[in-house]
């Protein structure tokens, strides 16, 4: 995983066109079937590159929403969040 978009999420489409890597998707395109919107972690870079932090979580309005989740198959994840951070799935932004 990469980013994980939690269930507080209110489907407001502020985060999905921050993404650089095209990696939300909306309700309608949840693959797990849950209504809120849903990162792709094979694409996900946590914004690495683009970004000082993740935009999505910069732009969602609702606090705590998105959090760190463990790294499996994001391309790219930042080497300053550790495990203990992921696995307890701390916001991004707090
Ligand atoms: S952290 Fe960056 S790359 Fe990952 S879903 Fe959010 S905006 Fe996209
Ligand atoms: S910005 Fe936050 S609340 Fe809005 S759709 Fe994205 S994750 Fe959900």
């Amino acid at each position: 995983m990469a980013v994980l978009i939690t269930d507080t999420c209110i489907n407001c489409g502020a985060c999905i066109d921050e993404c650089p890597v095209e990696a939300i998707v909306d309700e309608d395109d949840n693959p797990t079937g849950e209504e809120i919107y849903y990162v792709y972690a094979d694409k996900c870079v946590e914004c690495v590159g683009h970004h000082d932090e993740p935009a999505c979580a910069t732009a969602c309005p609702t606090e705590g929403c998105i959090v760190w989740d463990e790294v499996k198959e994001s391309p790219e994840h930042r080497e300053d969040i550790t495990d203990e951070q992921r696995s307890s799935h701390e916001p991004v932004v707090e």
